[in-house]
């Protein structure tokens, strides 16, 4: 018998917090499907503390995944065979026993309506043998798995343990032919909790595996940290910010740990596009900086499939979507468009996903070599250390 989640009444959904209730949203790396939210693993940093839902301990849904698949197939940053899409990666894991037939459920769906979108899978949880076999019967769907691995061994901050996701990633990358593809999503990097030489070490080798690597920090915002301090973990900053934590030695030593490396990426999307061998979605091409550790057939599939848009047609794209329409081009460089005008980020992933190209908010502009992550750990207006 299939063991699925709780279906939630309307009254319940009602209760849950504003962000919670929103089954479809735009994140970074693509557009997200979220109609099972709860999960039991407890990890100390995990996004649930952001938006209030860190107690729900339990996988409910919010309603049927057919329901859920139209809502996202017709929402209005979907475009088929374009936009990039992340199932179950907020707010639970799409492995966890209860929440797996859902997954394939949601999979399968995609699927048979033929559709070709990237889709993104993040898990630390255990896979099976079986898994294998149901993942290859996919046709058009681009499916990436992508195992959360950190190597912390501090119980109070990740209690499910790392291993996991490393057998996972062993297990399912070990056939030769498949159409999926495996990530190692080696994350988050703490200085002093999982950044000795061993840890580095082991991530270098478990990497051999995976049909590519990516490496980033932690997400250390406001509600995280309060959670650090009550709980009495050890606090790894003493500032929260709201971008991603990756300080400048870390970053050189893991580059030197993989040096020899080809599968080594900064960014996810870049990581995916590679395992696929298509170009990166996002446009990171367009920040020079980000490419330095790149294969170089990859550069050159990033380098034909990129493409400077002009004002015209980044308003066009924008044009579709009413949140957008005051939204203005203050300025296209080569590597990004600059927009103001757009009052959240959701907007802006979807021209980027669009145009194939690099779209900044005037408010946030991106530092060198910083790669969109926090200042924290990083000498200001250095070049190089
Ligand atoms: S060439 Fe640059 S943009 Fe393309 S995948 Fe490599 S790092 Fe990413």
């Amino acid at each position: 018998m299939t063991v699925t989640v709780q279906l939630l009444t309307r009254h319940q959904i009602e209760r849950m917090p504003e962000r919670a209730r929103e089954v479809v949203e735009y994140r970074k790396s693509g557009l997200s499907l979220n109609h099972i939210q709860g999960c039991p693993l407890d990890c100390a940093y995990c996004i649930r503390h952001t938006y209030g839902l860190w107690d729900q301990r339990v996988p409910r849904a919010l309603m049927s995944d057919d329901e859920a698949v139209e809502e996202l197939v017709n929402h209005r940053y979907f475009q088929p065979h374009v936009t990039p899409v992340q199932v179950f990666n907020r707010a639970t894991d799409p492995f966890l026993p209860v929440v797996r037939p859902h997954t394939f459920a949601v999979l399968e769906d995609l699927d048979a309506r033929k559709l070709t979108n990237h889709v993104l899978v993040i898990t630390r949880h255990q896979m099976k043998p079986e898994d294998i076999e149901r993942l290859n019967r996919l046709r058009c769907v681009k499916v990436t798995l992508l195992f959360t691995y950190s190597g912390i061994d501090n119980k109070d901050i990740e209690p499910y343990p790392s291993h996991v996701a490393a057998e996972s990633l062993k297990l399912m990358s070990e056939p030769r032919e498949r159409r999926y593809r495996t990530v190692l999503y080696w994350r988050p990097l703490v200085p002093g909790l999982n950044d000795s030489p061993q840890h580095l070490d082991q991530a270098y080798e478990l990497s051999k595996h995976a049909d590519a690597t990516v490496f980033t920090g932690l997400f250390y915002r406001d509600q995280i940290a309060d959670y650090y301090r009550a709980n009495k973990l050890p606090e790894p900053y003493d500032e929260a910010a709201r971008r991603k934590i990756m300080p400048e030695t870390l970053e050189r030593r893991v580059l030197s740990t993989f040096a020899g490396n080809d599968s080594l990426f900064r960014k996810t999307s870049c990581a995916v596009a590679y395992a696929h061998e298509l170009s990166d979605y996002n446009g990171h091409y367009g920040i020079p900086e980000l490419c330095d550790i790149c294969p170089l057939a990859q550069l050159n599939r990033c380098k034909n499939a990129y493409k400077v848009p002009d004002a015209r047609g980044v308003r066009k794209v924008a044009g579709a979507l009413p949140e957008a329409r005051g939204m203005v081009v203050v300025n296209i460089t080569e590597h990004a468009a600059i927009v103001s005008g757009l009052e959240t980020e959701q907007p802006r992933y979807y021209v980027q996903h669009a145009l194939g190209f690099q779209v900044h908010d005037v408010r946030h502009p991106h530092r060198e070599r910083r790669h969109g992550r926090a200042d924290i750990g990083w000498k200001d207006g250095t070049q190089d250390g």
